[in-house]
């Protein structure tokens, strides 16, 4: 080791190349396309275990101003911003049996959010609902979802248990016609889409999969009548069972440790491991909570956001495992980097390679270029130093060498979801408890009696996947619908060499219809932050189209073309660092450059939120064409 090594402790020269050999040897070629549709012989798959009773209803055949489709989150807010600007009439239509969305769905044992409730409730200064934990988990959660639908009177406006089969656009009578598996035909000038970023369960092709014997399920449709027990843990029904998890992503962590808990026996089969963090829950001060003075939610989860985006803050209000990172970064940066580069941050490999071709070489290699990479070679030596800690943790808490060594994971933190959590490693110290490391390649093949890996046979009762949700896949695909606009056009054609929006909401084509989710919009780690920004803006939009008593609201070409190519542009800013990432949802499975219009605003979510008050500003909403 050089001096400057033995100094920080790591050889930072050796770490790229480990994490670059990592990540090369789980880049596939299928990249999103080794994931099988949970469709036809796969479907049950998504059947709902959580409904008790089934809905009688015949079909509704009517008219109405807006259809906001999902009553997660996102429809939830959007219907809560519709009243406060006084729009009432309005229907959500959602495929589960009550409000929630994510929450709805997974109750997965131990199932919580690791994001700070304080920051990811929204509405909490409306409802004056007090989190009991600083990370609340999925129980509370899904029943704030049901506070919030109560305080803004939504249930009187939901359709349950009822899935939309299409929505197509009319002409003549300029309205959508919203179609659902009850038979429902509801026409709506305007329709709002929020069917979740991550809805449709996705699971691995593995062959075989039909063949297994025994019980499986996905953790989104958790079987308690099988496992036993509730969102808590006590799975009594397992003690006698030997159970397989596939998959180690945030999910697996949070429910790995009750699984052990209960499991004769348990096999954990890894293709990635996950970073895990200290968890570190703590009860809510009420007295804390009741002296926040007006508008201080906001404020709190803008500042978190404002860190996780590189945007400086005078004081780190959330201080927990996310935000630490970025401390550091900026204390360790703070003496070295000109004050204002401290704003950039991802961005500045790709800003500084734009310069090189729009400039040449010589202009690029100026001393502002030199300390932009100064500043980003700090970044990464912050983000060595943090994974050492991480890594150095599993050493500290997993008994076995080879168990711990195979569960340190090599790649920058936010290559994928951090997790936080103060039990999940130490399950792996459990005589029940096995760790299967797939070295990268994944599981592959199933048979009649359990999972097959190099040979071996591990034979168990029930396979679980944890293997996440479909993303980057066809639009129409994950929201299990097809939108038809002007002319019949499918937004599956329309969307075919990729997605094309006015910022991220609007369509040309798709007149009335108002798209909800992160794609060439903000992408946050507090998931409803960004929702109520849309919801905002959406609500902003209605209200002033209303008033007018327009009848169409409709993207223009020019202002489509434009978007798409800032979001494009933007994208470069954080290519350079998505490309060496190993493989994960986050970077389109390691296929980073494929359709770069496919993805969120890479100017971060503050300077996006600013950008649509600033928008909003202007009585005009310029870039709608409004008849
Ligand atoms: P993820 O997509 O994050 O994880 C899926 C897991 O399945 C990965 O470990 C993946 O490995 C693995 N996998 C896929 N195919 C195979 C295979 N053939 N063999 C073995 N393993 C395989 O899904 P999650 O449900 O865990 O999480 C989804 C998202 O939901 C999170 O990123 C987060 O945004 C949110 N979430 C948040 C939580 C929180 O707040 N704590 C908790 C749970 C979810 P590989 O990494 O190699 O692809």
């Amino acid at each position: 080791m050089s001096a400057h090594e033995n100094e920080i402790g790591f050889d930072p020269d050796a770490l790229r190349q480990k994490y670059k050999a990592e990540r090369d040897k789980r880049v596939r070629a299928d990249g999103n396309d080794q994931y099988r549709e949970v469709v036809g012989d796969f479907a049950y798959f998504v059947d709902d275990p959580y409904i008790e009773t089934a809905l009688q209803r015949g079909p509704i055949d009517d008219a109405i101003d807006v259809v906001i489709i999902g009553g997660g989150f996102g429809g939830m807010l959007a219907a809560a911003r519709l009243r406060e600007a006084g729009i009432h009439d309005f229907r959500i239509i959602e495929k589960g049996g009550d409000f929630g969305g994510t929450w709805y769905w997974n109750r997965y044992p131990g199932a919580s959010c690791d994001i700070e409730s304080y920051v990811y409730f929204p509405l909490l200064e409306k409802t004056k609902f007090t989190p009991q934990h600083k990370y609340t988990n999925a129980a509370e959660t899904l029943n704030y979802c049901h506070v919030i639908a109560q305080n803004y009177e939504l249930y009187a406006n939901a359709l349950m248990q009822t899935e939309v089969v299409g929505t197509d656009w009319d002409e003549d009578s300029q309205r959508w016609l919203v179609r659902t598996d009850r038979g429902d035909a509801i026409r709506a000038r305007f329709v709002v889409h929020s069917n979740g970023p991550l809805n449709r369960p996705k699971l691995p092709a593995i062959s075989g999969i039909n063949s297994f014997k025994g019980h499986t399920f996905h953790t989104s449709r958790w079987d308690y009548g099988y496992t036993g027990g509730d969102s808590d843990g006590g799975l009594d029904g397992l003690k006698d069972k030997r159970v397989a998890v596939i998959g180690t992503g945030a999910t697996a962590v949070q429910c790995v440790p009750h699984l052990g808990a209960s499991a004769a026996q348990l096999y954990v089969f890894q293709r990635t491991p996950s970073s895990i963090d200290l968890r570190n829950n703590q009860p809510t001060d009420p007295d804390w909570m009741a002296a926040q003075k007006p508008g201080w939610h906001d404020t709190r989860r803008r500042n978190f956001e404002s860190l996780l985006a590189g945007v400086p803050v005078k004081k780190d209000l959330v201080n927990d495992g996310w935000t630490e990172a970025f401390r550091l970064l900026f204390g360790s940066v703070r003496e070295k980097a000109p004050s204002k580069l401290r704003i950039a941050f991802w961005a500045l490999q790709g800003l500084a390679r734009r310069d090189f071709y729009r400039k040449g070489a010589k202009k690029y290699l100026t001393e502002k270029a030199m300390r932009y990479m100064q500043f980003d070679k700090e970044m990464e030596l912050a983000d060595f130093r943090k994974m050492e800690a991480i890594r150095a943790r599993v050493d500290q808490l997993v008994e076995d060498g080879d168990t711990a060594e195979a569960l340190k994971p090599y790649y920058r933190q936010f290559c994928k979801r951090p997790c936080f959590h103060d039990e999940y490693l130490q399950t792996f110290n459990r005589d029940n408890v096995a760790l299967v490391d797939t070295g990268g390649r994944g599981v592959s093949e199933i048979n009649a009696k359990g999972i097959v890996l190099d040979g071996k046979v591990y034979e168990v009762d029930c396979i679980i996947f944890a293997t996440g949700f479909e993303v980057g896949t066809d639009y129409a695909r994950r929201a299990g619908y097809q939108i038809h606009g002007v002319g019949g056009q499918s937004i599956s054609q329309k969307w075919a060499d990729g997605v094309a929006t006015f910022h991220g909401m609007h369509v040309k084509n798709f007149p009335n219809a108002f798209f909800f989710g992160p794609t060439q919009s903000a992408f946050t780690a507090t998931y409803t932050y960004a929702l109520d920004e849309q919801s905002i803006h959406l609500a902003h939009i209605l209200k002033t189209a209303m008033a007018r008593d327009a009848t169409r609201i409709e993207a223009n070409e020019a202002a489509e073309q434009k978007w798409v190519q800032t979001i494009i542009e933007k994208a470069r800013q954080t290519e350079a660092f998505q490309e060496q990432c190993t493989p994960g949802y986050y970077n389109n499975e390691g296929h980073v450059n494929r359709l770069r219009q496919n993805t969120f605003y890479g100017g971060g979510p503050i300077e996006f939120f600013d950008l649509m008050k600033k928008w909003r500003s202007n009585t005009k909403l310029a870039g709608l064409d409004i008849s």
